[in-house]
C-alpha cells in the first residue's frame, strides 16, 4: 500500500465563466503522509479551498488524479464520494457549518445516523465526543446559544464522529479571536496525537501554519513552494 494518505498528480480545476475557461488549479502534485500535519498557505483566491474541497471529495478535478489512502478517487460518482467522505474524512470549516435548529448533540450524532448507527448508540457516542471537546455541559444547546469557540468544538466533535483518518480544516481559526483560535488549534493537535490523525489546515495565519510539519505555498492555483517547519508543535 502507498505510504501516502493523499497523493495527487496533475490536479487541475477549470471553471467556465461566461464561456471563458478560468483555471483555478493547475497541475497540482501533492503528497501527504499518514499522520502528517500539513498547512496550505497562499493569498485569498489562490485556490486553497478548491484544492481542499477536491481532497475532501466534495468536488472533482477537471483533470488529474487523486489517490486517497492508495485508492483512486478522482472519478467517483456522488454516492461513492459521499461514502468516502463519511467514513474517511472529517471537515472543519471557518464558519462551522452546523445545523442551526439542531442541538450540539444532534449535530454530532448526524453523521452517525447517516452511517447507520442506531439512535441510542449514536447519541451515546455523540455525548462522549462532546465530552472529549469539553462540552459535556452544552449537549442540548443550539449553535446560536454557543460562543464561536464552542461552535467550533461541536464542529470538531462532528468531524470525528465516524473515526476519520483525515481531517481537512479550512481556516478553522479564521472566525475566532486569537486566544480561542489557539484553543481550537491545540485541540486539533491533541487529537492528532491521540488518534494519529492526518491534518490538513488551510490558513492565512503564520502562527497557525507553524504548527504543521510542512507548509505548502499556493499561488494562482499552483504549488510554488514548500517549507519544513523549524519547530512544529506536533
Ligand atoms: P482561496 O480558498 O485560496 O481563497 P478559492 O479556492 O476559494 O481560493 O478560489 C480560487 C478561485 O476560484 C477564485 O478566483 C474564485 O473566485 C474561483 N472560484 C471558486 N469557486 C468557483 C466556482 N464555483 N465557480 C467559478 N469560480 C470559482
Ligand atoms: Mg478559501
Amino acid at each position: 500500500m502507498s505510504s501516502y494518505i493523499v497523493e495527487t498528480a496533475g490536479l487541475t480545476k477549470i471553471y467556465e465563466e461566461g464561456g471563458t475557461p478560468l483555471p483555478v488549479l493547475v497541475g497540482v502534485d501533492v503528497r501527504i503522509e499518514f499522520g502528517e500535519i500539513v498547512a496550505l498557505r497562499g493569498p485569498s483566491g489562490s485556490g486553497k479551498s478548491t484544492l481542499l474541497n477536491i481532497l475532501g471529495c466534495l468536488d472533482r478535478p477537471t483533470r488529474g488524479r487523486y489517490w486517497l489512502g492508495g485508492r483512486d478517487v478522482s472519478g467517483l460518482d456522488r454516492t461513492a464520494q459521499a461514502w468516502v467522505r463519511l467514513h474517511y474524512i472529517g471537515f472543519v470549516f471557518q464558519t462551522f457549518h452546523l445545523i442551526a435548529h439542531s442541538t450540539a448533540l444532534e449535530n454530532v450524532a448526524l453523521p452517525l445516523h447517516y452511517a447507520g448507527v442506531p439512535k441510542p448508540e449514536a447519541h451515546a457516542q455523540a455525548r462522549a465526543l462532546l465530552g472529549r471537546v469539553g462540552l459535556e455541559h452544552r449537549l442540548d444547546h443550539r449553535p446560536n446559544q454557543l460562543s464561536g469557540g464552542q461552535r467550533q468544538r461541536v464542529a470538531v466533535a462532528r468531524a470525528l464522529a465516524c473515526k476519520p483518518r483525515l481531517i481537512l480544516a479550512d481556516e478553522p481559526t479564521g472566525a475566532l479571536d486569537t486566544r480561542t483560535g489557539q484553543d481550537i488549534l491545540g485541540l486539533l493537535l491533541e487529537l492528532h496525537h491521540e488518534q494519529k490523525l492526518t491534518l490538513v489546515l488551510v490558513t492565512h495565519d503564520p502562527a497557525v501554519a507553524s504548527v504543521a510539519h510542512r507548509q505548502i505555498e499556493i499561488r494562482d492555483g499552483r504549488v510554488v513552494g514548500e517549507r519544513i517547519s523549524d519547530a512544529p508543535a506536533a
